[in-house]
């Protein structure tokens, strides 16, 4: 059955509305909720509730609970009437922020954003849920009205199926009861609890119900008896005070009897009442609690939350004390101020700056601290520029992402797919290729928000790479990713080590390590393993670095050797060989290169006659081992008076002026003649091969002794041929 709002209905609700506002609100700007009550009302004009009732009553009666219950300020009672219109009709958050402000227009946001958050998704993670909600607002009164939007829900929820009631109880019972509490809403967090148990277990909350009620008569007849003389008392002491049995909450009861494992009749005997004293004043409440214990004995079981506030900043004396007939009675004795923080929590007394959490703890410190700035504050002090700034900073350093599985992780702010893929886990990190947000495919980059449900994509070709380093957020996806590439560059360093060797085999060259060290230092990398790496990738060819030039010097080293070679042969004019092997053929060994002035023997090849070699030639040792009887003895002709050409190879630095040194330094000695010079330099170093004019092996080691003295210089000897420096 559907029912409208007659004009004379519309006009009462709204004078309610604006008499709640206030009486409980501190300023109200009254244009404010009319003109947000009249679009509210014409905007759900057309819809109604599960209950038939039209829509409209649903924000009206958030709007109320906001006004009176949680005590917020005319924004948020603004933002209630308008907190369903943007999901639910045709109204633009545009429109709203252009209409009501920025401010309004933001708590409507907010809590459509987190009301969405939920659907489809199962509870089991309920801490991570709350702070997922607070990740996603960004000013407090967001939450406050979504207490109150679910708290009549709550109330309404008879008309719900019973699946949809049972999803919501829970709901409700795991993250905004809990957040409620925190927040000191000690009212609405009993009754969000009483509410939930009632759907949630329908048959043990009818038993607990019907029994309370049974002994309701017995049990106010008994409050009363035992209140009597105690209020006589109080008044006979002038002190200004409330006095009410407490009606305990089905919940707590239910949640006792579990936990100690016991009856009901066993806790209800516990009988409680509450003195809620007028004057701020927190001595009076010991001198109430002297008085009682006077007139009862007090039971073991003193707790003094007023020395010592609860975490959520609760204060109150709890005493129990044996009233007549012995029965155990619990007395909480409290100030009015105390009370309303009791019930209402930080929403009874806005007043904060910025702040952000990023714990639990955080969140306490700072709620204690709105309690602080309150009992300290005068009322003139609570003007609406303190109400504006609400913003904070809940847990804005995190967000919460759900996985395809509906659990939440926990990311740091800026985090991507590949933060979350490895989070989850390593592998997933190392192949993933792609993701999906909320059903779409994203790039890998995209930022994170609170509330995303991310999928995946991997692929078992994919791999890491260095740029997923300039994007990733957190320390375990930078660390894996950075791991993946170490390993990848052990690879392709050991890689080109192998390539490298096998290049120094071939030219059978040796470099030590202190080479490969000086190398990679001369061609500008940060280490040998840079190097290494390099060749490995192909970015380097071994080549061009070594072997090019070796080969080329050498072929170039070997040509002029030759013919220096030649030519000093003919100026000694050849060997002289004596005896049965006269008149053989002469070859000058390859391996010792042996020149006029070198100690030399024959050695008789077969078929190609007889081979010179220096007498200290590795390869002639061997051979005159295995074939002593081949060896003939041999000499240089006509060795007296002549000069012979030797070369010198000699290194060192580059220095302007050192070429003048090197050739004054030869020049200088007993008027050698150079025969040639022939130097190359590169990375500052300079290589060259000196042909001189030399009479005879002592004239040539006078001249390299004097060579090596010159400053620069760090090598000089006599030059053989390029490969067999091993003579
Ligand atoms: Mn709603």
């Amino acid at each position: 059955m559907q029912t409208q709002i007659t004009e004379i209905k519309y006009n009462q609700l709204l004078n309610e509305l604006l008499e709640s506002c206030r009486t409980h609100i501190h300023s109200v700007n009254e244009d404010l909720i009319r003109r947000s009550f009249r679009t509210s009302f014409e905007a759900h004009k057309n819809d109604y509730r599960a209950s038939g009732e039209p829509y409209f009553l649903h924000p009206y009666a958030v709007a109320k609970i906001v006004a009176e219950e949680i005590s917020l300020d005319d924004y948020s009672v603004a933002a209630a009437l308008l907190h369903d219109v943007v999901e639910d009709t045709e109204i633009s958050l545009d429109f709203i922020a252009k209409e009501f402000g920025k401010t309004v227009a933001e708590i409507v946001d907010g809590v459509t954003k987190i009301g969405g958050v939920f659907k489809g998704h199962e509870i089991n993670q309920a801490e991570n849920y709350r702070k997922l909600l607070l990740s996603m607002v960004r000013d407090l009164r967001v939450i406050l009205v979504k207490f109150a939007d679910r708290l009549h829900n709550m109330r309404t929820l008879q008309y719900m199926r019973p699946e949809k009631q049972r999803r919501i109880a829970r709901e409700t019972l795991e993250i905004y009861a809990p957040f409620a509490n925190r927040f000191g809403l000690g009212k609405v967090k009993w009754e969000l609890e009483d509410l939930s148990f009632k759907y949630l277990n329908k048959e043990a909350y009818a038993e607990l119900a019907k029994k309370v009620s049974e002994k309701r008569n017995q049990r106010e007849k008994y409050i009363q008896k035992f209140i009597q003389p105690l209020k006589d008392k109080l008044k006979q002491e002038g002190i200004k005070f409330e006095i009410a049995g407490r009606a305990k909450h089905l919940y707590s009861i239910y949640r006792k009897m579990i936990k100690l494992n016991t009856t009901f009749e066993n806790i209800y005997d516990l009988l409680a009442i509450r003195i809620i004293i007028e004057d701020d004043n927190p001595n009076l409440c010991y001198t109430v609690l002297g008085i009682i214990n006077q007139m009862y004995k007090p039971i073991d079981r003193f707790k003094d939350y007023i020395s010592i506030p609860k975490k959520n900043n609760y204060q109150s004396l709890h005493n129990t004390v044996l009233g007549p007939e012995g029965k155990v009675v619990e007395i909480q004795i409290r100030t009015r101020k105390m009370h309303e923080i009791a019930e209402r929590g930080v929403a009874a007394h806005w007043k904060y700056k910025e702040a952000s959490f990023t714990s639990d703890k955080e969140m306490e410190e700072w709620v204690n601290w709105i309690r602080d700035v309150f009992e300290t504050a005068s009322k003139d002090e609570a003007t609406k520029e303190i109400l504006a700034s609400f913003k904070m900073n809940l847990y804005q350093e995190e967000i919460y992402i759900f996985t395809p599985r509906g659990d939440l992780l926990r990311l740091p702010v800026g985090s991507t797919p590949v933060d979350f893929a490895y989070n989850i886990h390593s592998n997933i990190g190392e192949h993933c290729i792609g993701a999906k947000v909320n059903g779409k495919i994203v790039p890998l980059n995209s930022l994170l928000r609170s509330g995303d449900q991310v999928e995946i994509i991997t692929s078992k070709n994919q791999h890491p790479n260095e740029s997923w380093l300039q994007f990733v957020k957190t320390h375990k996806a930078k660390n894996q990713i950075r791991k993946f590439i170490n390993r990848q560059d052990d690879k392709i360093v050991e890689q080109g080590k192998q390539i490298w060797d096998k290049k120094l085999k071939k030219l059978k060259l040796i470099f030590t390590d202190d080479d490969i060290q000086k190398l990679s230092n001369k061609l500008k990398f940060n280490s040998p393993r840079d190097f290494f790496k390099a060749i490995g990738e192909g970015e380097l060819n071994p080549d061009e670095i070594i072997a090019p030039k070796v080969e080329k010097q050498e072929e170039k080293n070997e040509l002029k050797i030759d013919k220096f070679v030649n030519h000093a042969r003919q100026g000694a004019g050849g060997v002289l060989v004596e005896g049965e092997h006269k008149g053989f053929d002469i070859h000058y060994a390859k391996c010792c290169n042996p020149i006029p002035g070198d100690p030399v023997i024959g050695f008789v090849t077969i078929g190609k006659g007889i081979t010179i070699h220096r007498k200290d030639c590795k390869n002639l040792i061997t051979l005159a081992k295995n074939s002593p009887d081949r060896l003939v003895p041999v000499d240089w002709q006509n060795l007296k008076g002549k000069e012979f050409i030797a070369a010198i190879s000699i290194k060192g630095e580059d220095n302007p002026g050192i070429l003048k040194d090197v050739s004054n330094s030869i020049t200088n000695y007993k008027d050698t003649n150079i025969y040639s010079v022939n130097i190359n330099t590169k990375e500052g170093i300079f290589h060259g091969v000196i042909t001189v004019y030399v009479n005879d092996l002592a004239h040539l080691e006078h001249l390299i002794s004097r060579l090596k003295k010159v400053k620069g210089v760090f090598l000089a000897e006599r030059m053989v041929t390029g490969k067999s420096h091993d003579r």
